[in-house]
């Protein structure tokens, strides 16, 4: 799977290497910014320092784009009318897009660190959290561990056997047969006999039908394996990859209140250089600058204009697409070839934390067949008395559709449905909920950039070139597509050419 997403840039090196220095003085050379996401309000940030005079238009009136966090009193409308007001008590949100921040991310953690955005642990394994079919065991979830140690446990043991009856002769070594053997024993949780059994040992690895007690208490029960035929058959083990995918290893960050600290800390940095509900409705260039003519994005009204030497655009593709532009046609042509994934997430809030308090689940994933995907624990605020916000559901492709095509309360109504199922205390504990379908986003009309390995070797290069006076800057631009770290990357390599430009005209 890793090796599958690396070829699409999924995931891959940040290749950030430190503060960019923009040195030599610009005189005073304008850069007209569009969009107030990462992307934009980095390129903002860093220019504004090497001397430059930065403009940036935002459809928003707020900074940050898809870093942003949903809490009690907004309101937000998605295309197609539907408005929703979200009832979260204080200090409870949603973070609709990115919600966390691999340690190798160097180039967004930088900025947190440059602009105070305090950072906590965000926890993606689990090993108490459920994993769930509606197919298997009677569609009664696991826990991660059980799965998990099993899985472990059961090819360990196929390994150690093929290994014994000499199966293995001619691709392993005869030293390193009993290497492999002892390495199969202590990894699986075997017994002597290179058997993974009920007992104490297996038991310290997917949990005890009784935990040990103290004093007079009763000897600790050893839980029972699932048959391997089940486990197999579950598909509950495509589950226990995710955490060793190269994002969703240890450790992970988030920010303390909420994905959306970034954005506004940026916003702070750069106030009065923002000018937020402008829709961008036309870009042109000439040989001495750039224009983007602007609509008030509620309002309408009456088209205004903005000029710069240089323009940096940071709209997403699938927006820019539907925006006259005079750039070349290999430009265009990469900006009319990037599909958008659909994908929606939905927040549940519930009276109680019922997740921590009945079943001890403290942050992590549980997963689940149903369209749903998956409930995120909050990774914050544990033993907390009061309420708790959890992601209901997260999703891609047709579930994501078919999910947008709902209206908002009959996706919370799903959700709840689906997650009864996993825990039955949502239908007491549900209190209210918010969703957003990201195709159905009016800035950017889906989650991310979706580039297949052949759109990559024909429009990639066309994307990212300077185009007269105007460059792209953006996840969609950026070899870690549907990443902050990609928006920042892509931002920071757009303004060092542009700067080298300058320097040489
Ligand atoms: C569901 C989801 C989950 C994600 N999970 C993660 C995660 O866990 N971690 C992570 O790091 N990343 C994650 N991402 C990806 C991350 O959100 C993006 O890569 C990043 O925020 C993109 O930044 P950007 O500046 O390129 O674009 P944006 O943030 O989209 O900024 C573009 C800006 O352009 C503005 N704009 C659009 N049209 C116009 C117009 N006509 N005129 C003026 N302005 C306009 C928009 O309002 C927006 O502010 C996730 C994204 C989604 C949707």
């Amino acid at each position: 799977m890793y090796r599958a997403m690396t070829a699409m840039a999924f995931a891959g090196e940040s290749g950030f290497t430190g503060p960019i220095q923009l040195s030599g003085d610009p005189k005073g050379a304008t850069v007209l910014i569009l969009g107030a996401g990462l992307a934009g309000m980095c390129a903002a940030y860093e220019l504004r320092k090497a001397g430059y005079k930065v403009q940036i238009l935002e459809y928003n009136d707020r900074p940050g784009g898809r870093n942003w966090s949903l809490y009690g009193g907004d309101t937000y409308t998605e295309m197609g009318g539907f408005t929703q007001k979200v009832e979260f008590d204080k200090g409870l949100y949603l973070n609709p897009g990115p919600w966390r921040l691999p340690y190798h991310h160097r180039a967004i953690l930088h900025y947190c660190k440059v602009l105070g955005v305090a950072l906590e642990p965000f926890i993606q394994v689990n090993a108490a959290a459920l994993l769930h079919s509606t197919k298997a065991f009677d569609g009664k979830p696991k826990a991660f561990r059980e799965v998990q140690g099993d899985f472990n446990g059961y090819v360990a043991e196929l390994l150690a056997k093929s290994t014994q009856q000499g199966r293995l002769d001619e691709a392993v070594t005869q030293e390193d047969k009993e290497l492999l053997l002892a390495a199969m024993r202590e990894w699986g949780a075997l017994d002597k006999n290179y058997q993974y059994k009920k007992g104490a040992l297996t038991s310290e690895r997917r949990g005890w039908q009784s935990d040990p007690g103290g004093g007079l208490s009763p000897a600790p029960t050893p839980s029972e394996p699932m048959a391997m035929s089940d486990l197999l058959k579950s598909g509950l083990w495509s589950a226990i990859a995710a955490g060793m995918i190269y994002e969703f290893q240890d450790t992970i960050f988030q920010p303390k209140g909420g994905m959306g600290m970034i954005g506004k800390a940026f916003g702070r940095e750069l106030d009065g250089v923002i000018q937020y509900g402008a829709k961008v409705t036309e870009i042109r260039q000439d040989d001495r600058g750039v224009t983007a003519t602007w609509i008030d994005s509620k309002t309408g009204g009456a088209p205004r204009q903005a000029r710069g030497d240089w323009c940096i655009c940071t709209i997403p593709a699938s927006i820019l697409s539907q925006i006259p532009i005079n750039v070349g046609g290999p430009m265009k042509a990469a900006i009319d070839a990037i599909y958008y994934d659909a994908s929606i997430k939905v927040g549940l809030q519930f009276k109680r934390r019922f997740w921590e308090q009945d079943e001890a689940i403290y942050g992590g994933i549980s997963y689940t067949d149903q369209p749903n995907s998956l409930i995120g624990y909050p990774s914050t605020d544990f033993f907390s008395s009061g309420k708790g916000v959890l992601l209901g559901a997260y999703n891609f492709g047709p579930s994501a559709f078919e999910y947008a095509a709902m209206p908002p309360a009959e996706r919370v109504a799903k959700t709840v449905e689906y997650g009864a199922n996993i825990h039955p205390q949502y239908r007491e504990e549900f209190e209210t909920g918010v969703s957003v379908a990201w195709h159905r986003v009016p800035w950017t009309m889906g989650c991310a950039g979706h580039w297949t390995e052949e759109l990559r070797a024909e429009h990639y290069d066309n994307l990212c070139a300077v185009d007269g006076r105007i460059l792209l800057a953006g996840e969609h631009a950026s070899r870690l597509p549907a990443w902050q770290e990609g928006a920042i990357l892509s931002s920071l390599d757009a303004i060092r050419r542009l700067h080298q430009r300058v320097m040489a005209s």
